[in-house]
């Protein structure tokens, strides 16, 4: 068992990186029928469906921040920790190698954790529908989440938002791998004092 499992995971590390638009094929086509679902099972106004997906965006900013530090940097115990292994510090391997294409999470590292996510706000909310919104949300973010970190690590920004980014990415990898977990906002950094 321990052995099968042990095999999958190197199996999975040694999976090609994503491209960028691979996580946006996925998860556009997932997010209109999540909301279609939702919308659906339960018409709502146009206001409710902005706030509702408002809420996702805001959700993704700290699902961003536990997932970076407490599960991919977080864990030591095995076999979870072969599992953030291949699917984040392969990642900061591959930086500190000079490989620019390891940057996009693997699909087979995200949907599970969009699955138990879905659960975690049908659970909270007591609403499939709310919640097929407010993960819809969720996919908005965590695209713009790919997006920021692509450009991170393959462009020189020219904005002073761009530039502070790229900074602020870069010194989690070069200087303080346990500092810094947000990617497209220090928010959670500062309330959790990780700055
Ligand atoms: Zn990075
Ligand atoms: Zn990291």
């Amino acid at each position: 068992m321990w052995q099968n499992m042990k095999s999958t995971l190197i199996q999975l590390a040694e999976l090609p990186f994503p491209k960028l638009w691979m996580p946006a094929a996925l998860y556009i086509p997932l997010g209109l029928l999540l909301s279609a679902f939702s919308l659906h099972s339960h018409p709502r106004s146009l206001r409710e469906v902005c706030i509702l997906l408002t809420v996702g965006l805001f959700s993704w900013t700290f699902i961003e921040y536990f997932l970076h530090r407490f599960i991919f940097h977080g864990v030591e115990r095995e076999p979870w920790k072969s599992l953030s292994s291949a699917f984040h510090l392969s990642h900061h391997e591959a930086v500190m190698n000079h490989e620019p294409d390891n940057v996009i999470t693997r699909p087979a590292g995200s949907l599970p954790f969009a699955l138990i996510f879905y659960f975690i706000f049908a659970f909270v909310t007591w609403s499939f529908s709310v919640a097929a919104l407010i993960e819809t949300g969720v996919f908005a973010g965590y695209l713009f989440y790919e997006c920021v970190h692509y450009g991170v690590h393959h462009f020189q920004p020219k904005s002073p938002l761009g530039k502070f980014l790229r900074n602020y990415h870069l010194q989690h990898h070069l200087v303080r791998p346990d500092r810094r977990f947000g990617v497209t906002s220090p928010l959670w950094d500062w309330a959790f004092r990780t700055l």
